[in-house]
């Protein structure tokens, strides 16, 4: 494995080289000095999806949701305090599939919330259904190395 990672900021979008020593050290974007972790999940919209999942060289967890969806709104504290626990080693992200239908089609999004763990641009494991802060903690370690 490289020491240097690429990581995308989950502000602009820019792509980030960071040799991983860093990555703890709550590295910001060169291009717009935003924190690239800042302890909540990243709002994804169709402008930075694919590159927030083709480009990261870390893990990224998308939380596909929507407003209308109870156990959405339930888990979302506890998805929240999982990016709180597996940040830098994972990014997570949120997708608003009402806002951004053509995506949730994209991944065949049939319920809410569903949660998919990508690495390298694939798809590595899907959930679907609410899950506790700790249960989601132990679901993406299970999937990765
Ligand atoms: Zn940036």
């Amino acid at each position: 494995m490289s020491d240097a990672l690429h990581l995308v900021c989950p502000a602009c979008h820019a792509v980030n080289r960071l040799p991983a020593s860093r990555l703890d050290q709550q590295p910001r974007c060169g291009q717009c000095r935003a924190p690239l972790f800042s302890g909540q999940p990243v709002e994804l919209t169709q402008a930075g999806f694919a590159r927030q999942i083709g480009r990261n060289d870390i893990p990224v967890l998308v939380d596909f949701w929507a407003p209308w969806c109870g156990p959405c709104k339930v888990m979302a504290p506890h998805f929240a305090e999982a990016t709180r626990r597996l940040e830098p080693q994972v990014r997570l992200a949120k997708l608003d599939t009402e806002a951004e239908p053509d995506i949730g089609g994209e991944f065949r999004i049939r319920s809410i919330p569903t949660l998919v763990l990508f690495r390298s641009g694939r798809e590595i494991a899907r959930q679907s259904g609410a899950l506790g802060a700790e249960d989601i903690v132990r679901w993406v370690r299970q999937h990765l190395p």
